[in-house]
């Protein structure tokens, strides 16, 4: 495996089906899953390390974010990485007025919290795509938004890529694994996985009333309260169409219930979806 730093340092095979993982590092096992599977389904993996600033708010958490290029560059190679492109700020943004802006997906749920942050993300996958070339590109159900900002955005602007959301990896007791966890104190890593467990007995709830629409929203207000009443700041937590995050009031062939949640200081997002019929990327 081989860590390049530089654009001109990457020489990425031209002739082989390239598996593509971008990352901000400080990886878990929920990256590497993303790794493993890359390399299942392509013939050289290509893993980008670079914590973007421009998908970070104001008195976000940029400058204290975990970085370790040693110990992720170890395990990314152990899960099957090729190749490790960890670039600088000053290589990705030499200058910087030129932005990817995806409309409409991107405006209610992580986009209304953080402003601004989609644009930074699309604009940085995009960038990076132009760079690595990929055919495949893997990313994580986890960040469910994201994952429709990059479609969209894969969609309009004609990207040649292939996508693939990958099942969220959770650890042993529900909770979602993200670099961010480490945030959370003692006391709030044993609360936090209740928001999975609030997310699987919301979905159940909704599932058993079936097409009685009028419980629905009583099913979501229970799962917003119960998680306050633990210590929860509910950001949201709601039913949407999977295809396009809308909220919705019945279950269709395709939902998710989605939610995001501050422990303290630290802000937690999380998922359930229903089905994925409709979705063949979400597989
Ligand atoms: P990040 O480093 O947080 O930007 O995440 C890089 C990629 O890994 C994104 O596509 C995430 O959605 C994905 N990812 C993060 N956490 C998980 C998880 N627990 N399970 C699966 N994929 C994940």
């Amino acid at each position: 495996m081989r860590i390049a730093s530089d654009i001109s340092d990457l020489a990425i095979p031209t002739n082989l089906r390239i598996g593509f993982v971008p990352t901000m590092g400080a990886l878990h096992a929920g990256h590497l899953e993303l790794v493993r599977i890359a390399k299942r389904e392509s013939d050289f993996v290509v893993v980008s390390i670079f914590v973007n600033p421009t998908q970070f708010g104001k008195g976000e958490d940029f400058d204290k974010y975990p970085r370790n290029l040693e110990r992720d560059s170890a395990l990314a190679e152990e899960a099957g990485a090729d190749l490790i492109f960890s670039p600088s700020v000053a290589t990705m943004y030499p200058n910087s007025p030129t932005h990817v802006h995806v409309p409409v997906v991107t405006e209610r749920w992580e986009g209304a919290f953080r402003p601004g942050h989609f644009d930074g993300v699309a604009t940085i996958v995009a960038k990076l795509f132009n760079i690595v070339r990929p055919s495949v590109a893997f990313f994580g159900q986890k960040d469910l938004q994201q994952c429709l900002v990059i479609q969209r955005m894969v969609s309009d602007l004609n990207f040649p890529i292939q996508l693939r959301f990958v099942p969220t990896f959770r650890e042993a007791d529900g909770l979602a694994m993200s670099s961010r966890n480490v945030y959370l104190s003692e006391e709030h890593r044993a609360l936090a996985p209740e928001i999975y467990r609030t997310l699987l007995q919301t979905a159940k709830l909704i599932e058993s009333v079936g097409s009685e629409t009028r419980d629905i929203p009583i099913a979501l207000v229970r799962g917003r309260d119960h998680l306050a009443s633990c210590g929860f700041d509910v950001h949201y937590f709601d039913l949407v169409e999977l295809a396009n995050l809308e909220p919705i009031e019945e279950l269709g062939k395709s939902a998710a219930l989605i939610t995001a949640a501050k422990l303290g200081s630290t802000r937690l997002i999380d998922n359930f979806i229903f089905s994925s019929e409709l979705v063949p990327s979400f597989a």
